[in-house]
């Protein structure tokens, strides 16, 4: 079946793209920082809402570009707060934008990906199959969905939806390139947060661009078979590179990198899985980040205990490597990565 053919993204473009589309069309440079305004700072997303400019310019625009590239078509949120959204793309296809509340501020999490190629075993967005992946506008539209729905500005980004960022690398970097724009949304690099599952080439890249954007890598096991049977990117690019890899992201960047280790009930929950976690990142300066398995379908796994999850944090503590652990927000909303898609995706005859 052909695809097809998809509008362009207003939100994905730079204020000198926007200028070329004005300049195009005839229509003085002014224009286009009008255009820029509605689209990135006020988050209109309809055509008549940008009412200082001509309706002659929007709807010859209309035709090859959109200022909705993504459409609410499911809310769900928990008793704490998270609030987690379905949101309907150009082609029929749909991506997950969650937010978290914490005491001051707010957490947006954006996909990258309709889908994931990486096939993590207990990963429910490699479980949905891989479509495609976002473009630019797509990824920045998730942010102005949030604040249409909400009202208000979201505090930090993280790259933790659906989907392998480094796997979509220009679309991501464009993404955070917009968000990060003086004259746009102005969110700081030290607020963008992108986690990978370990894709090295992906992290030699960021750490040449100049950017101060956190890094997390999906570690959850330090042992190369056990993070092959559960992460098979551990087989393209292993562990030891991958520590490598993250030593030069700091060397570079002056960044720590956060390590993200889903733990997963006698799996790699263990006393000894947590020392010999300690020791390959005692060398680092790094932290933990500890994520009781939320649970999927698919998987047969489960969380650990919480007395489990807090001996495993404190053997961790007691070797002096810096850990938080991630309460499961969001677990009543189905918030781990992929899950509100692939029940939406369940029940259709196609699948
Ligand atoms: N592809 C990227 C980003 C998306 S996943 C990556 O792998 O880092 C964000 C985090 O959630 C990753 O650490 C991922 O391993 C973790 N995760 C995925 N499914 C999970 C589940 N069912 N329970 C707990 N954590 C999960």
């Amino acid at each position: 079946m052909l695809a097809r053919q998809m509008k362009t993204a207003l939100q994905g473009l730079w204020p000198e793209e926007l200028q070329a589309l004005a300049l195009a069309a005839g229509q003085p440079a002014f224009r286009a920082k009008q255009l820029w305004q509605w689209v990135q700072v006020r988050g209109a997303t309809r055509w008549e809402q940008m009412g200082n400019l001509p309706a002659a310019w929007k709807s010859a625009l209309a035709a090859t570009h959109t200022p909705e590239p993504i459409r609410i078509i499911k809310e769900t949120a928990d008793a704490g707060g998270t609030r987690k959204w379905l949101g309907g793309l150009d082609d029929g296809e749909c991506v997950e934008t969650v937010l978290i509340p914490a005491r001051d501020w707010t957490t947006v999490c954006l996909s990258t990906q309709v889908g994931c190629r990486m096939g993590c075993a207990f990963c429910a967005s490699a479980k949905g199959g891989f479509a495609r992946s976002l473009s630019a506008g797509e990824i920045v539209g998730q942010f102005q969905l949030v604040m249409a729905a909400t009202g208000r500005r979201p505090d930090n980004v993280v790259y933790m939806g659906m989907g392998e960022p480094f796997d979509n690398y220009d679309e991501v970097l464009k993404s955070i390139r917009i968000l990060n724009h003086p004259d746009g949304l102005n969110i700081g690099a030290r607020r963008i947060t992108i986690s990978t599952s370990g894709v090295i080439p992906g992290i030699r890249r960021l750490a040449g661009e100049g950017l101060q954007v956190e890094l997390s890598v999906s570690l959850h096991a330090v042992n190369h078979e056990l993070r092959r049977q559960l992460m098979p990117i551990e087989n393209k690019y292993p562990l030891t590179e991958l520590l490598a890899a993250c030593r030069d992201y700091t060397a570079a960047t002056k960044r720590f990198v956060t390590f993200e280790y889903t733990l997963i009930r006698g799996v790699n929950d263990s006393a000894r899985d947590a020392e010999e976690l300690a020791k390959h990142l005692r060398p680092f300066s790094c932290r933990v980040n500890l994520i009781p398995l939320s649970p999927v379908p698919e998987f047969a796994g489960e969380a650990p205990t919480r007395v489990a999850i807090e001996q495993f944090q404190q053997t961790l503590a007691a070797r002096g490597v810096s850990v938080t652990l991630r309460e499961s927000k969001g677990k009543d909303v189905n918030a781990a990565c992929g899950q509100l898609r692939r029940q939406h995706r369940l029940p259709q005859p196609s699948d």
